[in-house]
């Protein structure tokens, strides 16, 4: 079973994969005010969600991998790059994450952060912010990196098959799939841009602060759980 779902307010995409003869199920990327969708999906078809997954720690919600955590018998998994002790498993690349008789593969992609990771599943790419639709995340906080990012684009998820299908972790105008060849093609970051090229446009962006930054990056190294008590 695959299954995309989509967060209004931070126009976040969050995937459910299960493997239906083992009924045991993964999420990438869950948004902590979804969980009863994502519960409602797991429960109505018997499944025992294994791993909540973090593509890295998001700075525009907190993530429900926490509270899922307490709720089920799942576990926590997020890069060893990204700062979040309390996650039970420090994901590395080539990492292999198995359930039923299926697996995902850890491609570290950092970049967007510095703990940065992408998702391989069959033929589909859980690109989370490092390569989006037409773009890619922004580079300028988390220790992000547009020399880097260009270089594991380029690497490492542009060297995968053409048809591979890129399921990003966002999407701000309604698209929700792409693909390998797609991106290629027409991504105006990256279709036929230099390094160079693609420094100086990540550079040059102007954006905004995230509004919820100071409050979702904190938040999200306790993978989403309430802050401990002093005294
Ligand atoms: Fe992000």
């Amino acid at each position: 079973m695959f299954k995309q779902f989509y967060d209004e307010a931070s126009s976040t995409l969050t995937y459910l994969i299960a493997d239906m003869s083992a009924k045991q199920a993964v999420l990438i990327d869950p948004v902590t005010e979804n969980i009863d969708d994502y519960l409602h999906v797991i429960n109505s078809h018997h499944l025992t969600l294994l791993y909540s997954l973090e593509t890295h720690v998001h700075a525009d919600h907190i993530t429900g991998g926490g509270i899922l955590k307490s709720m089920t018998s799942a576990k926590t998994g997020v890069s060893i790059g990204c700062g979040a002790s309390a996650a039970d498993m420090q994901l590395k690349d080539n990492d292999l994450i198995t359930f039923g008789s299926e697996q995902i593969k850890v491609i570290a992609t950092p970049g967007h952060t510095a703990g940065s990771v992408s998702f391989m599943w069959q033929d589909r790419l859980f690109t989370g912010d490092s390569l989006l639709i037409n773009g890619c995340g922004r580079t300028d906080f988390q220790s992000g990196d547009a020399g880097k990012l260009y270089d594991c684009i380029t690497t490492k998820l542009f060297a995968l098959a053409d048809e591979t299908l890129v399921y990003p972790g966002h999407d701000y105008s309604g698209r929700r799939v792409s693909s390998i060849a797609q991106e290629k093609l027409i991504n105006p970051r990256l279709a036929n841009k230099s390094r160079d090229e693609f420094i100086h446009i990540m550079e040059n962006l102007n954006l905004p602060k995230p509004k919820m930054i100071d409050i979702a990056v904190p938040a999200n190294r306790r993978c989403g759980t309430p802050e401990p008590q002093q005294g």
